[in-house]
């Protein structure tokens, strides 16, 4: 059973509805961390408050014709967002080249939209807003089984898949964390952002004991309970291991950029990279390379 669309056509179509997601995006990745509407001002230069018109707000285009500037007061405008809109509008792209004409295609759409901006906030903030993780999680609980089903799943393997997937990928990450925890506290590592100023190391009677660890957020543990949701036990595991490999890089390649190891940085664009490799590739890609 596929989505009624006209041969060749599909492809171009997802390349525009990702660049639109895109600048979508740059408002959520924006305004969401903030706790502000992403519906409500409506786009506005954030140097001189000036409206943004329609024609002045086309993805990617704009801002190649408004050479980076702001049309009113000429302040510039970010390489971030046509770069967002960019990397959506690709992806799109490639979802519909590896989904085809099947529901798969708008649902993993709608995947690599939240891993995008969850990587973006992350990076920006250290932190991944509950609205995209968790929001994410219970969307995909519904969404992926009833794909699974139309495609001849009986429903409840379709929802217990679903839901094995999310318990894996939080229950994986969560373990690793509460581990690190306890035996960064038995070796007596310290650590600049944990515990906090005038806190106390979490004691097992506290919630904090096993909810609070240095180096990785709960954000993490539920940001890999909706990407568990939506690629399964298998899935999750591959994106937990590519999540490290890149995660390692990009540590070493901060570290070596600025002399400092250690340094915090978010988890979550290793994350979303190691996801967005797994939705393409075949399961267990990693092991297959060696
Ligand atoms: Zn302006």
């Amino acid at each position: 059973m596929t989505i009624e669309i006209a041969p060749g056509a599909l492809i171009p179509v997802a390349l525009v509805c990702g660049l639109l997601v895109g600048s979508f995006l740059n408002v959520v990745i924006h305004r969401v961390p903030l706790g502000k509407s992403v519906s409500f001002p409506p786009s506005h230069c954030p140097a001189c408050e000036a409206g943004i018109r329609p024609w002045d707000n086309i993805p990617v285009l704009s801002w190649l014709v408004l050479r980076a500037r702001c049309r009113n007061c000429g302040a510039p405008i970010s390489l971030r967002y046509p770069a967002v809109e960019l990397v959506t509008g690709l992806l799109f792209a490639a979802v519909a080249w590896r989904f085809g004409a099947t529901w798969w295609t708008p649902l993993h759409c709608l995947f690599v939209a939240a891993l995008v901006a969850a990587a973006m906030i992350d990076f920006d903030h250290q932190i991944i807003p509950n609205s995209i993780s968790v929001g994410g999680l219970v969307v995909a609980l519904v969404l992926v089984p009833a794909v699974q089903a139309r495609y001849g799943m009986p429903w409840t393997q379709a929802i217990l898949q679903s839901a094995a997937g999310a318990f894996v990928g939080a229950g994986v990450l969560w373990l690793v964390a509460f581990i690190h925890a306890r035996v960064s506290v038995a070796l007596g590592r310290e650590f600049d952002h944990w515990p906090g100023e005038g806190e106390s190391i979490p004691r097992p009677g506290e919630a904090d004991y096993w909810l609070w660890f240095p180096g990785l957020g709960l954000g993490d543990v539920k940001l890999l309970g909706m990407i568990g949701a939506v690629l399964g036990v298998v899935g999750v595991l591959d994106t937990i291991l590519a999540a490290s490999f890149v995660g390692l890089v990009i540590g070493g390649a901060q570290a070596l950029s600025r002399g400092a190891l250690g340094e915090p940085f978010g988890f979550a664009p290793s994350i979303a990279m190691g996801a967005i490799l797994t939705l393409f590739l075949p399961p267990l890609w990693l092991f297959r390379l060696f």
